[in-house]
């Protein structure tokens, strides 16, 4: 495995990580000491707005190569305190590996935390009781039309809200404080005023905090953000309806962050 730095900003610090095979996803370390690194090469959910699934699934990384994405990184002299297992990949089609992943970061002191379509299902229901040490779950839509556009082999919105409304209640009040849901705002894909009050209906009752993601598209991609004050005023809507609702931290703001904007390389050695 090799690291080759692509991108570096205020904030963050972009990493291809060169696979054995030829292959290639990418890694962020952000703030100096948050690595974001990836669990597949490519993705199957194909949601609408990501740069990382935009070719499919080539294969899971192994546990080799999840824990050699944070080695390399350390090796540059970085202390990483906290991993989000945020990038390339979706982590529940890759269980096992990211399971032991999380719990050699916990035995070693580093927070490791998630970021999620949400299925399987079954999947989904374990890693609510997994020891990570935060859970967001990607929903981008109020509607299941807007869900199926957005995140396509996700679960659907049904599926996911009956999960949550049935398991929360179940969870201990300090494992329901490392759940988050997310909604990534695309400019004409899920921010209609309906769409968000959609959403609302659904999130209100489960009493979890909601990110809200500005969207930080890459040269290849299909769609636009919404502008600086159409995200402040969803934020601002969002709250009134009685949500929780942080915002974008500006290192996720920035040109080499953000949701959907890694990528991967399939095996190409001859390429
Ligand atoms: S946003 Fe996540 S789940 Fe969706 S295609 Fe990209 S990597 Fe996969």
């Amino acid at each position: 495995m090799e690291l080759v730095e692509v991108g570096v900003s205020t904030f963050n610090r972009r990493f291809r990580v060169q696979l054995d095979d030829g292959a290639a996803v990418e890694a962020v370390l952000y703030r100096g000491d948050t690595l974001c690194v990836s669990s597949q090469v490519g993705c199957a959910v194909g949601c609408s707005f990501c740069a990382s699934g935009a070719n499919g699934l080539s294969r899971a990384l192994t546990p080799a190569e999840l824990w050699g994405q944070l080695d390399a990184v350390r090796a540059l002299g970085a202390t990483v305190t906290r991993v989000t297992v945020s990038g390339v990949g979706e982590p529940l089609h890759n269980h096992a590996a990211v399971r032991d992943f999380v719990l050699r970061c916990r035995a070693e002191r580093i927070a490791p935390s998630l970021t999620t379509s949400g299925g399987p299902i079954e999947r989904l229901i374990e890693w609510l009781s997994l020891p990570h040490n935060g859970l967001t779950i990607s929903v981008h839509a109020g509607t299941e039309e807007t869900r199926k556009r957005m995140v396509p082999r996700g679960p659907s919105l049904a599926a996911l809200f009956t999960c949550l409304t049935e398991q929360l209640p179940l969870q201990s009040r300090s494992r329901r404080k490392k759940l988050a849901l997310a909604y990534l705002l695309v400019a004409g894909a899920n921010d209609s005023d309906a769409e968000l009050t959609a959403f609302a209906e659904r999130a209100l009752p489960l009493g979890q905090p909601v990110h809200l993601y500005a969207y930080n598209p890459v040269p290849t991609s299909q769609h636009l953000p919404v502008s600086r004050a159409r995200y402040e005023q969803v934020y601002a809507q969002l709250r009134e309806a009685g949500l929780t609702v942080r915002m974008s931290s500006q290192a996720r703001i920035e040109a080499n962050g953000g949701c959907g904007t890694l990528l991967a390389l399939r095996t190409s050695r001859s390429a």
